[in-house]
């Protein structure tokens, strides 16, 4: 039976979230805000985030405000004024500003790299168990069993999977089916920096599902300043 479960009955329940990507690290975070008692297995024995640039939505950092986290991730951001659309060839299709959340009005743009440092960051020591590559879990005594592939054990009222897109929970609780439609393919983002004191530009911005089968490239505004982390 599905039960819908209110913020009061996060109180004081053991969590286990699996995976400390950004999923599971914005989870610890906020049901340890709840009251939850919260621990995070992750496999990798150290966190590194590959990759480029990501934008944070005025929504998200509107979420980031209220968790008392906002300073934190806009230390290592770069505010973002509007974006554009162009053609592969650098004619504009169209040109807006962010859509508003709350008191905020722009996207945050962040080096993949620092927006895990900085989400881990803020999470209490101890939280994160590196490590823990999850191999399977059981139901024993109305508790969920887990068990990791280092001989680990542990024990939890709640799993959450984080644990990306080739889920371990999912495939063991759900369907060992993937979560990817066959009819399209990853897209691939890039964000050289051009010129880096006032723009992130998409070169490649390839889009190769059947929905979109034509290349964009997406053009962010951002202010003066460049995220911390120096771009690929
Ligand atoms: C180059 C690039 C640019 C992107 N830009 C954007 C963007 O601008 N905006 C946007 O919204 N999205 C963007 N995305 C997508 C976004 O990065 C993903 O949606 C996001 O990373 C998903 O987060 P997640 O925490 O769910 O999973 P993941 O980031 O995949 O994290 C899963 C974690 O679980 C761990 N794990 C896996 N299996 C196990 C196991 N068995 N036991 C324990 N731990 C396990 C992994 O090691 C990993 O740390 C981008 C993606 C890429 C590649």
């Amino acid at each position: 039976m599905i039960h819908a479960m209110k913020s009061e009955d996060i109180k004081n329940l053991n969590i286990a979230i699996i995976g400390a990507g950004y999923g599971g690290a914005a989870a610890a975070k906020a049901l340890s805000l709840l009251g939850a008692n919260v621990n995070v297995y992750e496999q990798a024995s150290q966190m590194r985030e590959v990759g480029a640039g990501i934008g944070l939505r005025p929504a998200t950092m509107d979420r980031f405000s209220t968790w008392g986290i906002f300073d934190a991730i806009a230390k290592v951001s770069s505010p973002s004024d509007y974006f554009e659309i162009l053609t592969a060839t650098g004619e504009p299709i169209m040109k807006d500003t962010w859509p508003e959340f709350g008191g905020q009005a722009h996207t945050y743009l962040i080096h993949r790299g620092d927006f895990i440092e900085a989400l881990l960051g803020v999470l209490p020591e101890g939280m994160v168990h590196l490590g823990h590559k999850l191999e399977s879990i059981e139901e024993r005594d109305g508790r969920s069993v887990l068990s990791f592939t280092n001989g680990n054990i542990a024990e939890a009222d709640l799993v959450v999977g984080a644990d990306g897109i080739k889920s371990v929970v999912r495939e063991q609780l759900f369907s060992d089916k993937g979560p990817c439609s066959p009819e399209s393919t990853p897209t691939v983002w890039s964000f050289p920096p051009t010129t880096p004191t006032d723009w992130w530009s998409t070169t490649t911005c390839g889009c190769t599902s059947a929905r979109a089968p034509r290349s964009i490239c997406c053009r962010f505004a951002t202010g003066t300043r460049c995220p911390s982390t120096s771009l690929p």
